[in-house]
């Protein structure tokens, strides 16, 4: 296994690009280290796919390097390049047995006969098919042959890294939780480096170690679940991550306050060199709601029960801002204050976040 790293890598589908907007993957500098679990996160089109298949090999990239440790494979094939892969449908060969199929990847290299028993009575045991090793792939369903795709992904224990493109996909929404947690298992077990693809945040945030959050050929943060939901480097990591997104109010710094419509709102960080307009975001679990309380004035607009905790939805001069209210609060229409946390407050200028002193 090997750490991956894209060095200035860029990718643009047209043949003549000429701007920006021409390319697919906008410049980028990414390391995946070497045994963490990844999700690579982003809205349709944003360019997961376009990243996932340059690492295997199915691209290459228009511009920039890729070095598997110290080795630059940029020009080398896929098969080259020691990558098991896990697509969005199954590719499975209805001719072979569903052992047959797991141990495909083992059996193309020679591997020994009992190591290749053995693992692969492990994988189907994880799962889930152990009772079925022996029956024809044909005769399965969808999910079961999805299921049999990841399992052969993940059946050599010799590769650089596993990538998987939203292999869940096709899943029975209740199996999906099981079989998350049985990749998490595996990778627990093994160590392999895993990308894991996904528009789906819960499914990044419940699979990965770390998450690379893409938006529109970019990547704007890379960090633990726990960072993205504290620190939101980019409002489109803030918006996107969490439900409700973060709340992003254009204002002006000066000093330790934020002006929003004219109202003075403290932070927990001094911005002396910053002038002009910005924007500051904040969580909707890090807004307080009260009757004649202190700070913003709003009015409540809609309260909406969603089991555990409501979300409740402000106006704020013609603005909205959501706040999350745990078990336990109470919360009424007449409510008409909101504090905003000041530490929890982020500055962003032209969307990225600024380091307060
Ligand atoms: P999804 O979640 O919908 O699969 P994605 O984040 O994986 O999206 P990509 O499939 O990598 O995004 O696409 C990134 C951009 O490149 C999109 O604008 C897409 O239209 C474009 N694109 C992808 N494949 C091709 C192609 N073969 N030819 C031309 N443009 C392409």
């Amino acid at each position: 296994m090997a750490r991956i790293h894209l060095s200035n890598l860029a990718h643009s589908y047209s043949a003549n690009p000429t701007s920006e907007a021409d390319y697919a993957l906008k410049r980028l500098d990414l390391v995946w280290d070497d045994g963490s679990a990844y999700a690579l996160l982003g809205p349709s089109g944003c360019g997961k796919t376009t990243l996932l298949n340059i690492i295997s090999g199915l691209i290459t990239p228009s511009e920039g390097k890729i070095l598997f440790g110290e080795e630059d494979v940029t020009h080398l094939p896929t098969a080259a390049r020691n990558i098991a892969q896990v697509f969005q449908f199954p590719v499975v060969y209805d001719t072979m047995t569903v052992r047959e199929n797991l141990a495909f990847p083992l059996v193309n290299r020679g591997a020994d006969r009992d190591y290749v028993r053995r693992r692969v009575e492990q994988i189907a045991d994880m799962i889930g098919m152990s009772d079925v090793l022996d029956r024809p792939a044909k005769r399965l369903t969808a999910d079961a042959k999805q299921k049999i795709s990841l399992g052969r992904g993940m059946v050599r224990e010799d590769v650089n890294a596993i990538l998987f493109d939203e292999p869940l996909t096709v899943i029975d929404p209740h199996m999906k939780w099981e079989l998350r947690t049985q990749l998490k298992a595996l990778h627990r077990e093994f160590g392999h480096t895993m990308i894991y693809v996904t528009h789906d945040q819960t499914e990044a945030l419940t699979f990965a170690d770390k998450v690379v959050v893409m938006y529109d050929g970019q990547v704007v943060q890379t960090g633990t679940p726990a960072e993205l939901f504290e620190r939101p480097a980019h409002t489109f990591v803030g918006y996107f991550i969490g439900s409700p997104g973060m709340n992003v109010l254009p204002a002006r710094v000066e000093g330790t306050s934020a002006m929003v419509e004219g109202v003075e709102i403290p932070l927990g960080a001094a911005y002396p060199a910053l002038s002009g307009k910005v924007e500051i975001g904040i969580r909707p679990e890090f807004v307080t709601l009260s009757k004649d309380g202190p700070g913003l004035p709003v009015r409540v607009e809609r309260i909406e029960d969603v089991g555990r905790h409501r979300i409740v939805r402000l106006a704020f001069f013609g603005r909205e801002i959501n706040v999350v209210v745990p078990e336990g609060v109470s919360v009424s229409k007449d409510m008409n204050r909101v504090v905003l946390e000041p530490e929890r407050i982020g500055v962003y200028v032209e969307d990225r976040l600024v380091e307060g002193q």
